[in-house]
């Protein structure tokens, strides 16, 4: 049996830990508050009071943690992963970060012998719940095949995108679009509502058009009926424009409407929405347009 140690069992890593052991994987989980570890444990996994302890013993190791400093911390910390791995460790880190940072865990990993694989996400809480994600995975392509029956129990689309950090660069693409499509879905709903239009049927007719998405299917009953608990928090996603703004800057490549959106979902922070879901975004249409301020 495979034994499989997850650190950061949130809104994401919980339900993806409650798959792989729905898989039949040994899953041994540790979170930094203990009830989210309790959870775990409850759905037949067990617990780890600390990294090092999630880490000994485990075949493969998987983070899914807020952000870069996170992961550098736990994975490249005094008492984390890689002090504690055993030689040929395969470890998944599956939160989205910088992809600098995942090649300079990846360098790291390969001096001590642990195979390291970039493997973001895409499919929100929804996709980590079906085990339905899109996963996009940056390494070696000998080590994404070790690691396919691991990622097979969390995601349906599991494509191998290239080196160590690419499977990062492919989901700073990935948050550039759907931060701009539900900005964009944002403004066609303050819109429509300012006309007096049934946003609801509008909805219905331009999802079955050229307009139509997953994120207007899946988001905009949420954003009409002004339902924004996350989901995804606009705090995560301002850490993931910082990450697509940087990266787009060092390759020499402009953004002009994601670095507008950025500065948005920026200010929604700073306006104390940080905890919202990114849909959220519809309040600062309302806001720059005088409709329902607050
Ligand atoms: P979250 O804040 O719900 O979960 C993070 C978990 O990590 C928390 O439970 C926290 O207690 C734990 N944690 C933080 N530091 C820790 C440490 N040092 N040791 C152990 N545990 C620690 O966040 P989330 O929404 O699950 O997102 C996790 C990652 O996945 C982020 O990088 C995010 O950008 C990415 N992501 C999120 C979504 C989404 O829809 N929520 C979708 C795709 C990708």
């Amino acid at each position: 049996m495979t034994t499989v140690g997850f650190i950061g069992l949130g809104i994401m890593g919980g339900p993806m830990a409650a798959n792989l052991v729905k898989a039949g994987f040994d899953v041994v989980g540790y979170n930094r508050s203990p009830e989210k570890t309790a959870k775990l444990v409850a759905q037949g996994g067990r617990a780890a009071a600390s990294v090092a302890e999630a880490v000994r013993g485990a075949d493969v190791v998987i983070t899914m943690l807020p952000d870069s400093p996170d992961v550098q911390a736990v994975a490249l910390g005094e008492d984390g992963i890689l002090a504690n791995a055993r030689e040929g460790l395969l470890y998944l880190d599956m939160s989205t970060i910088r992809p600098d940072t995942a090649r300079a865990v990846a360098e790291a990993g390969r001096a001590r012998g642990v195979r390291v694989l970039d493997a973001p996400v895409s499919g929100g809480e929804q996709g980590a719940i079906e085990g339905s994600l899109s996963i996009m995975v940056g390494g070696e392509a000998a080590d994404f095949e070790a690691a396919r029956p691991v990622l097979a129990a969390m995601g349906s689309t599991i494509v191998h995108v290239g080196p160590a950090g690419a499977g990062q660069t492919v989901k700073a693409a990935n948050q550039l679009i759907v931060a701009g499509t539900l900005e964009l879905i944002a403004e066609a709903l303050v819109f429509l509502e300012a006309h007096g239009v049934d946003t609801e049927a509008a909805v219905k007719v331009l999802a079955g058009g050229l307009a139509g998405s997953r994120i207007l299917e899946r988001k905009a009953t949420g954003m009409i009926a002004r339902r924004f608990q996350p989901g995804f928090r606009v705090e995560l996603h301002h850490k993931d424009l910082g990450i697509v703004t940087a990266a787009a800057r060092e390759a020499g490549v402009a953004i002009p409407l994601g670095a507008v959106v950025a500065q948005l979902m920026g200010a929604l922070k700073a306006q104390g929405y940080g905890d919202l879901d990114h849909s959220a975004l519809l309040k600062l249409v309302e806001q720059l347009s005088g409709r329902n301020a607050g």
